[in-house]
């Protein structure tokens, strides 16, 4: 892994962004354009928004790319462009949390903090066979005592990624492999032959599901209209196709109608489905409904103060997007390519 051969404290720390809820395959690449994009932290810093998420985009969880770049300015302004070396330091930096300050600390700087994340915890648990709900915070507590305590302070960093690695290839959640396990004859739950009854956790409730109608409306020259999220929330900053949720009952065609009403303040016809799009997020799922639209009456004004922007769709590649509405923009280049199609 790239992150592991270099001693640079902000690709270090960058590499552990990526990975808070990210697979290594899937960071890699990311993390990859990311280094040689912002090569340091100041050409973080001095890089847009923008083109931070527009590189981001399809990582998910676009707050940590927010609190990055937020982060880098603060490093830049507050600490000479050096990545603070002591925890309480950088615990100040925005997204900075126990878990990354202890990996970035040990790893870049051989500080003896130990790291206590989903991986570590699950082999904490198994070996200690710790029968208590690995969510909640006594339990977090307990663990990362007993992390504090095993910890070699003499390699933290070699340590702290030892353990994380053991929980990411041999103790898996499913299917671990004890018999390559070199804490077998320590583990706990190996001993009791349940090593999948460990951790506890609660049984997740199933998604909730919305539908989202959207309007891709352009204007006489072609153009597309575009509108930006809020910075805070959700995809925040990203950039999208205007809409909004369905209401229990509403057919999709007025859904689209009302949010552009209430959301743009312009009334539209609609001229035809353009397709529809399944997404999964952590904690929903959606199906994206997309309409081809005509502006019938009203100029677009945001009743939120949001930026908007009409945009050729060729130029649609420079903005960052969700992924459902990437996959129209593909859709939209597809069409473009084969005009013929699109009646
Ligand atoms: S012996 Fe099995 S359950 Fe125990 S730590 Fe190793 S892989 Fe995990």
């Amino acid at each position: 892994m790239p992150w592991r051969e270099t001693d640079d404290p902000f690709h270090i720390w960058l590499s552990e962004v990526m990975l808070q809820q990210t697979r290594v395959d899937q960071a890699r690449p990311y993390y990859e354009r990311f280094v040689e994009a912002f090569p340091t932290v100041t050409a973080l810093a001095e890089a847009e928004l923008d083109a931070v998420l527009r590189l981001w985009e399809g990582l998910g969880y676009y707050s940590r790319a927010r609190n990055l770049h937020r982060a880098a300015k603060m490093v830049t302004e507050e600490f000479a462009g050096q990545v603070p070396a002591t925890y309480e330091a950088i615990r100040r930096l925005p997204g900075v949390g126990p878990y990354t300050a202890a990996a970035v600390l040990s790893i870049a700087f051989d500080a003896p903090h130990a790291v206590l994340d989903g991986n570590v915890a699950r082999v904490l648990a198994r070996v200690f066979t710790i029968e208590e709900e690995i969510g909640a915070g006594r339990t977090r507590r307990r663990l990362q005592a007993l992390a504090d305590v095993l910890l070699n302070p003499d390699c933290p960093g070699d340590f702290n990624q030892a353990v994380m690695e053991l929980g990411a290839t041999i103790c898996t959640p499913s299917a671990p492999a004890c018999p390559a396990c070199p804490l077998q004859s320590a583990c706990g739950a190996y001993a009791l032959g349940t090593p999948e009854a460990f951790p506890f956790s609660k049984k997740k409730a199933p998604l909730p599901h919305y539908d989202i109608a959207v309007g891709l409306i352009f204007d006489d020259e072609g153009r597309i209209l575009i509108q930006r999220r809020p910075e805070d929330g959700l995809l925040g900053g990203l950039w999208e196709f205007p809409g909004g949720k369905r209401e229990p009952g509403e057919a999709l065609p007025e859904t689209c109608r009302r949010e552009l009403r209430e959301e743009l303040n312009i009334e539209v016809e609609i001229e035809a489905p353009f397709g529809t799009i399944n997404h999964a997020y952590t904690h929903f799922k959606i199906t994206l409904h997309a309409f081809r639209c005509r502006l019938v009456a009203g100029e677009p004004v945001s009743s939120r103060a949001l930026p908007m922007q009409w945009v050729p769709i060729e130029r649609l590649d420079e903005f960052a997007f969700p992924r459902a509405n990437r996959r129209l923009i593909e859709r939209l280049h597809y069409l473009q390519d084969n005009p013929s199609l699109f009646d």
